[in-house]
């Protein structure tokens, strides 16, 4: 199995290596070897953080891999697999995730299958799950073959306990592209505007969605935020486009991944895309009115009930016991 890896600015998430739990579970006692490609400039710190977990990492070095161009590195990748003949690739389910595993499993003749977030085995075979139509419905896909590529939606798997167990640390192997140049040649990369938002930091998210009906009603969402200590105000993608607020507060799979101590989802549907930015959640309460909403499947606490009349509700409260 192959693991791919980009990163920005020679760094990453330590919650990309969710991916090895994955590879790991597929694996489950099979011997398969399982390897991690790592693509930047100059990524040796975390090559050997990487390694760590007791897998051989490949340090694909160059500096037109500075910032994510996901072309360049496909290009490279496809030399790797076509190498290596890995029976899986994996990678995380993102924009770029998708345009590599895309273009790697063109390459290589085998299916690709995207945004998989759990699998079971059946039988002989195994069966890789997916949410479709906004998370309302869960599909399983058994590839037409040995072989196949997969994004892997952020979240859906834990960061491996590097304590546990005995994992004798890889080996690091350093190479250069062989193409090249690069057709594409990032030059940097600038934070967008509100990047100031620390979602990530915080112990309490409280979310908004489509479902608050006007940016006016952002309010509630703000004071019922101000109820904690350490708290932000997160959005789903809706939320984002309607320019009710800036990027930096949307939560999903095209926005932050969060994992919160409490999360609170006020007019949010739950589609797979958001939920996939949230469900690493220690606690999560979902505000609906419509007492089937997809949210509520991943919710600890369910209130169906208007968010108007909810929320007022429970800031009076809270005041009141103050
Ligand atoms: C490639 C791609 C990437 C995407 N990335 C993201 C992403 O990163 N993050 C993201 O969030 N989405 C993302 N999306 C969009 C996603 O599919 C959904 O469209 C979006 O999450 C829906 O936002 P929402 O839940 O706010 O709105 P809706 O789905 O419209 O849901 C609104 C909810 O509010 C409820 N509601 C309405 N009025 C009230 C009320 N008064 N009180 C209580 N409840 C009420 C409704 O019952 C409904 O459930 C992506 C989509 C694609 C195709």
């Amino acid at each position: 199995m192959l693991i791919l890896i980009d990163t920005i600015n020679n760094t990453t998430a330590d919650s990309i290596f969710e991916l090895i739990s994955f590879a790991e579970m597929l694996a489950g006692t099979e011997q398969s070897r399982i390897r991690v490609i790592i693509a930047g400039e100059n990524v040796a710190d975390i090559s050997r953080k990487a390694a760590r977990f007791g897998h051989d990492v490949i340090a694909l070095e160059h500096p037109d891999l500075r910032f994510p161009n996901p072309d360049f590195f496909a290009d490279e990748a496809i030399r790797l697999v076509d190498e290596i003949k890995p029976r899986y690739v994996i990678i995380q389910h993102t924009m770029r995730g998708c345009q590599i595993a895309s273009r790697i499993s063109a390459a290589g003749g085998f299916p690709c299958i995207t945004g998989v977030e759990s699998f079971i085995h059946d039988g002989d075979s195994v069966v890789f799950c997916k949410s479709i139509i906004n998370g309302k419905i869960t599909v399983g896909l058994v590839p037409g073959g040995e072989r196949a590529a997969f994004t892997v939606l952020p979240g859906a798997f834990r960061v491996p306990d590097i304590t546990a167990g005995h994992r004798v640390p890889g080996q690091v192997l350093h190479r250069t592209p062989a193409g090249g140049p690069s057709h594409c040649r990032p030059l940097g990369i600038r934070e967008s505007a509100g990047g100031e938002v620390r979602l990530e930091e915080s112990d309490v998210i409280i979310a908004a969605g489509r479902g608050i009906g006007t940016k006016e009603n952002l309010d509630l969402i703000r004071a019922v935020a101000r109820l904690f200590p350490n708290a932000a105000v997160g959005a789903s993608r809706t939320v984002v486009d309607q320019k009710w607020l800036p990027y930096a507060h949307q939560i999903g799979v095209t926005g932050r991944t969060v994992a919160p101590k409490l999360y609170m989802a006020c007019g949010i549907s739950g589609a797979q895309q958001h939920i996939a930015g949230m469900k690493g959640s220690q606690t999560v309460v979902a505000v609906n009115k419509d007492p089937h909403a997809a949210i509520f499947s991943i919710a600890d606490y369910i209130i169906v009930e208007d968010l108007t009349v909810f929320l007022p509700l429970l800031i009076e409260k809270h005041a009141k016991k103050r």
